[in-house]
Order: C-alpha cells, then structure tokens, then sequence
C-alpha cells in the first residue's frame, strides 16, 4: 500500500469558468482526503519552477521556435494573463492518490481527454495562444508530487507531512494585522 500526496491546481481558467465547486466535489466523492488548501497569486519566478522541465520537452517537441513560444503562453496562462491572477492550489493525499486523480483530470489536451473527465468536459485549446487551456493540474509522479508540494507549500501547511522536515531558526520581516 503506498500512501502518496498529490499537489492539485485548479488553474486560473478553472476559477473564472467557476468550476471550483465541480472539482471540489469530484475530489471529495473520491477516497482522498485533502490536507492543505490556499488560494495563490501566481509570480512568473513561480511559474517557471513549477514548469522548470516543461520548456525542453516542448522545444523537442515543437521544434525551438514553436516550443519557446507556446512555453511562454503557458507561463502567461498559469500566472492569469488571460483569466484571472488566481489559482487554488490543494493537496491531497491517499492510497495511489497520484494516478486515481490524473485519471480524474484526463489527458493533458482536453481535446483528446475523455469527455467524462474534468479536462475533457471544460478544458479547451485556445486557438490564437495554441495553450491547452486544461482547468487543473495534478502532478505526475511521486517524484514530482514531492517537487511540487515542497515548492508550493510550508510543512506547517499541511495537516500531514510525509517528507522529511528540519527545525531550523528563521528571523525575517513579516506582515501582521495592526490591531
Ligand atoms: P500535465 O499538466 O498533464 O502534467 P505537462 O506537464 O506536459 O502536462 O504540461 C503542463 C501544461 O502545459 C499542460 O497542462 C498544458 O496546460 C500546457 N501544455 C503542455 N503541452 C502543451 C502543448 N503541446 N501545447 C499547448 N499547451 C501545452
């Protein structure tokens, strides 16, 4: 039994399109519990180290140029260029977590996603940016889900930590309510 944790985003498209209560309760109708919730306002420096292996695989794909290009509109899309400055970023954690919700998700193309799937009944590829404009990710493999929670999350975020942690002394500026 391999109890795996899971970085779910429901991207910017998935917000506007109001779809956070659909997602919300398909992951909820699953065997999955979530442990930890936040909405985000993506930066670009953020962007581009969750998608920091993105970029070359859709330069071998596409070819230098195209590649180059539609990794530059997935990084305007995640930040909300074209819908809104917002994602809702969660995990989830459970047995298998990782493939149960990306069968969940569908195929990263919505066009090729089955129409049961939340990709393939929302998603769509916007045909002036050439992005799958795919309404949620979910991350791919263990290695990654650890990547991904680690980057988007503090342990003291999450009500179950599964990776190691380290106590460690931190004197830093803080923003705090006035009164
Ligand atoms: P997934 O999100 O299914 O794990 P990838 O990691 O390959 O897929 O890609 C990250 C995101 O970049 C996708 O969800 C999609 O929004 C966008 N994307 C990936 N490949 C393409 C492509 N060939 N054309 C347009 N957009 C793409």
């Amino acid at each position: 039994m391999t109890i795996q944790q899971c970085l779910v985003i429901i991207k910017p498209d998935g917000l506007v399109k109001s779809l956070t209560g659909n997602i919300i309760t398909a992951l909820s109708e699953t065997k999955f519990k979530i442990i930890g919730a936040k909405v985000v306002s993506v930066s670009k420096e953020l962007a581009e180290k969750h998608y920091s292996e993105l970029r070359q695989r859709l330069i071998e794909k596409k070819g230098e140029e195209k590649g180059k290009a539609i990794f530059e509109e997935v990084l305007k899309y995640i930040q909300g260029h074209y819908h809104t400055n917002r994602v809702l970023t969660m995990v989830y954690e459970g047995e298998n977590a990782i493939e149960s919700i990306r069968n969940l998700a569908g195929s990263t193309n919505p066009e090729e996603a089955d129409p049961t799937t939340i990709r393939g009944k929302y998603g769509r590829v916007n045909s002036k940016t050439q992005v799958m404009e795919n309404v949620m990710h979910v991350s791919d493999s263990e290695e990654n889900a650890k990547k991904e929670i680690q980057l988007w999350f503090e342990p003291e975020e999450l009500t179950n930590v599964i990776y190691p942690t380290k106590k460690e002394k931190v004197s830093m500026d803080k923003i705090v309510w006035k009164n």
